[in-house]
């Protein structure tokens, strides 16, 4: 090429330009987002050469930013592969201008204006957001090569002309409109290139002063990186947020790329929906601190990177959506992180417990919104049991497999140390422990995908194995009147009638005269129902079961009473026997205390008076 030439793109793209202008307006700071990474490609590809070709690259790979404020000029320069005059004319004026095409075609209507650029090949062309003319000086690495300058003022003409570049490389420079002079400032810069530029792996230099920090600390071999390396990221990243309990490194080659890393944030309390935890990368570019389109909800609580160079740099939701690769990659993250924690249950069972504190709510949260994720880990989800230990339901069905007839009695932090818990753990029985709200729920999930576990609380019934079956069979079995129906006589004419049922069984221990059974069902309502008001709750809790124990003296006293001498002591004494049984089930309400401090102060007035 020795002489000027001109051209006109096509007829086409006059409109397009006004689109475009107008459209971005608001998201214009992307330009340089697209230049930089533009130029930051231009580098890679070079030296990638430089590994293959005789072509000895160099070390000084950089970009540099620099403006004029009294011309208005912003250059964009890097020493990369630089293009020839035939390269121009292929990738600037053709192929960009073929994308420009679909894109005013597509998206006339279009809404999401951002999320546009980028996917049609536009990424040079956002340089006319901002200016009025745009010039790009250029040399190729090749041999032989001149420079070449293409210069454009409505971005639909160009001229092309050879000039003398020294150096191989791109330079952009932007004649700003009149708009844009915020872009003729060093903070704004580094700014742009920090939010956006921080990881591309060249030094960035604005007015000479470096802008990024380069290290994609995801793109290079786990293998080599170090321990103290991913918490010094981490805490780069994610300066406020203490250290993580451990991380994962995705890297994928094949079908698909992505690399990345996730870190367990400590979490002590309730699934905090931690937003902007994972940040979204397109080849080292940040592209958005919302990946919740890319994973499943329950991974959005993980903290890191996430870099897919083959998603296009702006990711619109519609696309992601309708994307196949974005069903694969969801699947491969949700694996590794099973993996991950498998991995721990497996070789450092320890540790795992350790963790589990913080990661149980992730886990169970996980395990009850995703399908896959269930599959990987519903062997893996332990439970603290009454022993202080950890077991998984089949750990834990296994160890009391004699005993417990594939139940799993659970029960509450408080009700660990309850009258119930005394009476299986005098049978040699354990329960597990739950202590999170979104247990009932995991507890209702694990049932209905697991027929044959049934789960009970401690307090729903009382367990086969506490009842003494020989004392069982003389109770019912006399004649006329059993003692069973007398028992019942006694408290249902001792209590007060609404919501209470009697029921009658002879316990192995005789400590206990009464106990309160709150029905499986009704419970669990209740608790997983949060948007019951305190009222409904009560009343719930209001009809109950009353478990008495005809082997208490206590109750074998009252029946005396009452059949005998003193009828109104023996149904005091049962009205006494149901008090206590409603304490120590922790249902009374104040009305209900300060009612049963009344009646038990009068009764035991009555019994030492008399
Ligand atoms: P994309 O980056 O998606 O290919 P762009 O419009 O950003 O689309 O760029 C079009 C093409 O122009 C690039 O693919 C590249 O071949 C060429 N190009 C742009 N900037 C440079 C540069 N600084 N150095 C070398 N080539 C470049
Ligand atoms: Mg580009």
């Amino acid at each position: 090429m020795s002489a000027e030439e001109t051209g006109k793109i096509s007829v086409e793209t006059e409109n397009i330009f006004p689109i475009i202008k107008k459209w971005l307006y608001s998201e214009k700071d992307i330009f340089l987002r697209e230049l930089v990474s533009n130029a930051s490609d231009a580098i890679t590809k070079l030296k990638k050469i430089a590994l293959s070709e005789e072509f000895e690259g160099g070390n000084d790979y950089k970009i540099d930013l620099n403006f004029d404020v009294d011309q208005r000029i912003l250059s964009i320069e890097d020493n990369g592969i630089g293009m020839t005059s035939d390269e121009v004319k292929k990738y600037i004026n053709q192929i960009a201008f073929s994308g420009a095409t679909d894109f005013a075609k597509q998206y006339q209507n279009a809404d999401n204006k951002a999320e546009i650029i980028g996917h049609f090949g536009l990424g040079f062309y956002s340089s006319f957001m901002v200016s009025k003319k745009v010039t790009i000086e250029t040399k190729s690495y090749k041999k032989g090569q001149t420079g070449v300058i293409w210069s454009s003022e409505s971005g639909t003409d160009f001229t092309i002309s050879p000039i003398n570049k020294e150096f191989r490389g791109t330079k952009i420079s932007l004649y700003l409109d009149g708009d844009s002079g915020e872009y003729l400032d060093k903070w704004k810069l580094k700014e742009l290139i920090k939010k956006y530029c921080d990881f591309l792996p060249v030094g960035i230099f604005v007015q000479g002063e470096k802008a990024n920090r380069e290290k994609p600390l995801w793109s290079e071999e786990p293998a080599k990186i170090k321990e103290e390396e991913y918490k010094d990221f981490h805490s780069y990243l994610f300066p406020f947020s203490g250290e993580s309990l451990f991380h994962i490194h995705l890297n994928v080659d094949y079908p698909f790329r992505l690399q990345g890393i996730l870190y367990f944030p400590k979490l002590t309390h309730e699934l905090e929906a931690s937003k902007n935890g994972i940040k979204l990368f397109c080849n080292h570019v940040f592209v958005s601190d919302n990946a919740s389109e890319l994973i499943p909800q329950f991974l959005t609580i993980l903290k890191g990177t996430i870099d897919i160079p083959d998603l296009p740099l702006n990711v619109s939701r519609s696309y992601l959506q309708n994307d196949p690769l974005v069903k694969k990659i969801s699947n491969h993250i949700i694996k590794k992180v099973a993996d991950r924690l498998i991995d721990d249950f497996k070789k450092n069972r320890t540790k795992y417990e350790e963790n589990w504190n913080d990661i149980s709510l992730f886990v169970k949260y996980g395990v009850l919104t995703d399908e896959k994720f269930y599959d990987a880990m519903k062997d893996h989800l332990i439970f603290k049991n009454s022993e202080g230990g950890y077991s998984t339901t089949s750990e834990y069905l296994e160890k009391n497999k004699e005993k417990n007839q594939n139940k799993i009695f659970y029960a509450n932090e408080t009700e660990m140390g309850s009258v119930y818990m005394e009476l299986l753990k005098s049978q040699g029985l354990e329960a597990i422990l739950v202590d999170s709200k979104i247990d009932s729920h995991l507890i209702q999930h694990l049932e209905m995908k697991n027929p044959d576990w049934k789960f009970q609380r401690v307090d729903s019934e009382i367990a086969d194995q506490v009842v003494d079956k020989e004392a069982q069979d003389q109770l019912v079995n006399e004649e006329n009147k059993t003692e069973s129906d007398r028992i019942q006589n006694l408290f249902l004419s001792s209590l007060p009638t609404e919501g209470v049922e009697v029921k009658v069984e002879a316990l192995k221990s005789i400590e206990v005269p009464g106990v309160i059974l709150l029905p499986e069902f009704m419970r669990r309502m209740s608790e997983m129902n949060s948007m019951l008001n305190r009222e409904d709750t009560k009343n719930i809790l209001k009809s109950h079961t009353l478990m008495v124990n005809s082997k208490s003296p206590l109750v074998k006293s009252a029946l005396q009473a009452f059949e005998g001498v003193n009828p109104e002591k023996g149904k005091k004494l049962a009205r006494a026997i149901y008090d206590l049984s409603l304490l120590s089930a922790k249902v009374m309400d104040e009305k209900d205390v300060s009612e049963y401090t009344k009646r038990t102060t009068e009764f035991l007035q009555e019994i030492f008076s008399s």
